[in-house]
């Protein structure tokens, strides 16, 4: 039997999922993402943190096209993304997006919500999609809230229900955009379990996230941005411990 580590290998474990080269993206005159180089391997997990506005989300929002570059490529398991049409919608269910308002859909059931994006997107057909999003709710641990309307369950339930809808899709990538930032603090660490098991699992995922600790021990690496740039990357080790640049120094000891 093998052991089941606590913490990641440093090392990347696969070939290169998500590639982004030399991304620029302005809104106006701010030059929100500035030659964003950044490569995440099959079965890594990235971390992203940084100060408010540093264009975290924006990063996020570009690798699934939900917002447009002005320069660079970004590609997915070695196709570029697709700007409009048949292959974007492709490409956005092979990209599962858990933002920080959960997002689901109001006047549908927790079931309802898992199901639709496989039915409408993936052309499963309704059975499977039950029960493959039957598996997926007991797996975040609410299978027995299926019936219910988003509205009816607490935020930290609405938001494994989220992550259960976006993986439903089958993703090859997850991206969190601060998950856990609209929760009470006492539903923040079952969200964060069902994210932990997911890296375990192997899962290649983009979070970002100002939970330290969700860093230190599910993390491959840590990417630390300000205004717009990558300042630093390294292991969660490294970058708690050691912080090379004086921008992630003063993040740190605002934040910890
Ligand atoms: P973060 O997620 O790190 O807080 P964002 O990516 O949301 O940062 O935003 C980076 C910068 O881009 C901020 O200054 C923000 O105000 C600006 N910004 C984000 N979205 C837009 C938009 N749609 N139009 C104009 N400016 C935007
Ligand atoms: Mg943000």
């Amino acid at each position: 039997m093998t052991e089941v580590s606590m913490t990641k290998d440093a090392a990347p474990p696969g070939d290169p999922l998500v590639v982004l080269d030399d991304v620029n993206k302005h809104f106006g005159a701010l030059h929100v993402l500035q030659d964003i180089n950044l490569s995440i391997a099959r079965g890594e997990v990235v971390v992203v943190i940084g100060p408010s506005g540093s264009g975290k989300s924006t990063l996020c929002r570009a690798i699934n096209r939900l917002e447009t570059i002005d320069s660079g490529s970004i590609t997915l398991d070695g196709q570029p993304l697709p700007a409009e049409g048949k292959g974007l919608a492709r490409l956005r269910a092979d990209v599962g997006m858990v933002f920080q308002s959960f997002n689901l859909f109001a006047h549908k059931t927790v079931l309802q919500n898992v199901m639709l994006g496989p039915i409408k997107v993936r052309r499963k057909d309704k059975r499977a999609a039950e029960e493959k999003a039957r598996a997926l709710l007991d797996r975040v641990g609410v299978g027995n809230q299926a019936d219910k309307y988003p509205a009816q369950l607490s935020g930290g339930q609405q938001q494994r229900v989220a992550i259960a809808r976006a993986l439903a899709m089958e993703p090859k990538v997850m991206l969190f955009d601060e998950p856990t930032s609209a929760l009470d603090p006492e539903m923040i660490n079952e969200v964060l379990e069902v994210m932990q098991q997911l890296a375990r699992e192997g899962m290649t995922m983009v979070v970002v996230t100002h939970e330290m600790g969700f860093a230190r021990s599910a993390a491959n690496r840590v990417v630390f941005m300000a205004d717009g740039q990558i300042v630093e990357e390294a292991t969660p080790d490294q970058f708690f411990t050691n912080p090379r640049s004086d921008r992630a120094r003063d993040f740190l000891s605002k934040i910890l």
